[in-house]
């Protein structure tokens, strides 16, 4: 049975839009929230209003211009280029430094004033990218905090944590979405909807994870 609110952080990526399809499937009333952080892709966000739609989802945008001005990374900087290869000693220049424990700070207050303790989120580790704030470690501290500061019950939902790219693939098949997330999101660090530019990291593992289910799924 369908039981209670969920706010899903939503970027109109392959993982956020399998987590919006599992939250409608979990909760009987999901809400979306994006953020326009100055990402370079405002095709990104397109996208996100159109799945919000298709699924018949409230979507909220919210500006988070300071995070640019903060922090140097290839995602917010124009004409810095994106690594093609994970380098070895420290994280892509794709990291956007402390992202994602603001985008669920700013998504907890937002859920509070509605009323809303179930926060969905589709960072992971299985396909570890090396960015710290995907681990299941950092979302259990995080929980902890953010029930601590605002005295609330939250309960941040990882349905993706321990699934590899294949794996959530086969997750979105379940959900009845795999041509949805095929086609309508943006993964690619080039900004290039579905198929992607096929050379960027997340393209390659976008790619990989959807050759392996396809070959282990005889589709
Ligand atoms: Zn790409």
């Amino acid at each position: 049975m369908k039981n209670g609110k969920a706010l899903v952080l939503f970027s109109g990526g392959q993982d956020s839009t399998t987590c919006l399809f599992w939250a409608k499937e979990q909760f009987s009333e999901v809400v979306a929230l994006a953020f326009n952080y100055g990402q370079r892709h405002r095709v990104e966000l397109e996208a996100a209003k159109s799945i919000a739609k298709n699924a018949g989802v409230q979507l909220e945008i919210l500006k988070l211009d300071l995070l640019a001005q903060l922090t140097v990374n290839s995602l917010t900087t124009p004409n810095m280029e994106v690594e093609k290869e994970k380098p070895e000693e420290r994280p892509p220049n794709t990291l956007v430094e402390g992202r994602n424990m603001l985008f669920i700070t700013y998504a907890a207050i937002f859920a509070k004033a509605r009323n809303i303790n179930n926060l969905v989120t589709g960072v992971g580790q299985a396909d570890f990218s090396g960015y710290p704030d995907c681990r299941n470690d950092f979302i259990l501290s995080l929980n902890k905090t953010l029930n601590l500061s605002m005295d609330y019950n939250y309960t941040i939902h990882t349905p993706l944590m321990w699934k590899n790219k294949s794996e959530i693939w086969q997750l979105s098949d379940e959900l009845g979405v795999f041509n949805l997330v095929l086609n309508e999101t943006v993964t690619c660090y080039n900004g290039i909807k579905g198929v992607g530019c096929g050379e960027c990291p997340s393209c390659g593992l976008r790619n990989k994870g959807l050759a392996n289910y396809l070959k282990s799924n005889c589709k």
